[in-house]
């Protein structure tokens, strides 16, 4: 199937069918905790406008996605007082993608630390709660 399904789970995010830990918000964009992080502060850049993947996305969607993208990255750096930040997207499954609505990983990185297994580990609430404020709060100042 490669046709978009409005009710994946980052579609019922979006439509607040479902819980997240959001961190931001515009027009254009939503941005939460990724539950199964793949390093501290893994974070999910979702543009509201339906799409599978990059491949059947409208163009007009990835210039203010990529700028959020950017102003995430810049604050998950700041936030964890990161080394690095490794950006990430798949698209179909033979890439690894898992959820089939488009959006970008945003993972700070810190020097010697591997990342782990995507989509392995649940993360606590309250971490994820205590590492989206932080976020919040770099993204503001
Ligand atoms: P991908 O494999 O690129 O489609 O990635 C999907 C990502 O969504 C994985 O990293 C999952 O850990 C994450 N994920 C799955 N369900 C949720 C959810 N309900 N809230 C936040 N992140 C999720």
């Amino acid at each position: 199937m490669t046709v978009y399904d409005p009710n994946n789970i980052f579609a019922k995010i979006l439509r607040d069918e479902i819980p997240s830990h959001r961190v931001y918000e515009d027009d254009a964009v939503v941005v939460f905790m990724d539950v199964m992080p793949q390093g501290q502060g893994h974070t999910l850049v979702v543009p509201k406008a339906p799409s599978r993947n990059l491949l059947d996305a409208d163009a007009a969607t990835l210039g203010p996605l990529f700028q959020t993208v950017q102003k995430v990255a810049r604050a998950v750096k700041r936030a964890f007082a990161a080394d690095g930040v490794t950006i990430m997207q798949f698209n179909e499954p033979a890439s690894g993608q898992t959820v089939y609505h488009l959006h970008v990983h945003v993972i700070p990185r810190f020097e010697g630390v591997p990342l782990k297994p995507h989509t392995g580990q649940m993360e606590k609430p309250e971490v994820l709660a205590e590492n989206a404020s932080k976020i919040r709060a770099a993204l503001a100042g």
